[in-house]
């Protein structure tokens, strides 16, 4: 049998860097969840379908294959067959993910891809409703959260260092507003499982997150 780890939380959390170097230390699998959703708002975008006509939706997802692969433990998305993981991590295809994933639709074709994986493999899996819906029996759930200020001055920093010019009140606006969206959606709504563990990192470092994941794990795994 498999070990698995769900961490959830809102967008800007730390949860993927942490997710990320925890797994590595655990020797797991990190599976990035919310790269599958922004694979299929990349062929969504660029084949502009209206996600909020069911059929229109339909056929599209039915053109869609969604794959992955690791190189030196790195995720890679493949869409259609292309590697499209340097491609989706734009504000516009951030925010077709957050759109079409409330389509149910999108949520059910990810879903075998999502247990698959946690059934054959060690995996720590990062997402917003692994916990709730995708791995209800996971060993250990974790819900990462910080507050909206402090997830924003983190974007903010992330962005300046890359020479981008960006406003910290436009910022925060849209980590509410996405935070919002994947809080009230009906299907799969982000939020904490009962049984998860809340960790909330507004005051932790990096390593203090990683280190507090690792040894809930290797309690759990004794
Ligand atoms: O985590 P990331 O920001 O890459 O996710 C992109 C979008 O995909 C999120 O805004 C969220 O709406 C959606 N998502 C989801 N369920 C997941 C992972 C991501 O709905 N398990």
């Amino acid at each position: 049998m498999s070990f698995n780890i769900a961490i959830d939380g809102p967008a800007g959390a730390g949860k993927s860097t942490a997710a990320k170097n925890a797994a590595k230390e655990l020797g797991f699998l990190y599976v990035d969840t919310g790269a599958m959703y922004r694979t299929i708002a990349l062929y969504l975008l660029r084949n502009q379908v209206a996600i909020e006509d069911e059929d229109a939706l339909e056929r599209a997802l039915e053109k869609i294959s969604v794959t992955l692969s690791y190189e030196n433990g790195m995720q890679h998305m493949f869409l259609n067959g292309e590697d499209v993981s340097g491609l989706i991590r734009t504000q516009e295809v951030s925010d077709m993910a957050s759109r079409s994933s409330a389509r149910p639709a999108v949520r059910k074709k990810l879903l075998d891809l999502q247990r698959d994986l946690a059934a054959r493999e060690d995996v720590l899996m990062d997402g917003r409703d692994i916990g709730t819906a995708i791995l209800p029996n996971a060993d250990l759930k974790i819900f990462l959260t910080a507050s909206s200020g402090e997830r924003a001055r983190r974007r903010y920093l992330e962005l300046k260092e890359k020479g981008e010019t960006a406003s910290l009140s436009e910022i925060q606006k849209e980590i509410e507003e996405r935070d919002y969206r994947d809080t009230h959606r009906e299907t799969s709504p982000l939020r904490q499982a009962e049984d998860a563990v809340l960790l909330d990192s507004s005051d932790l470092n990096l390593e203090e997150v990683v280190e507090r994941i690792v040894s809930l794990a290797k309690e759990r795994m004794q």
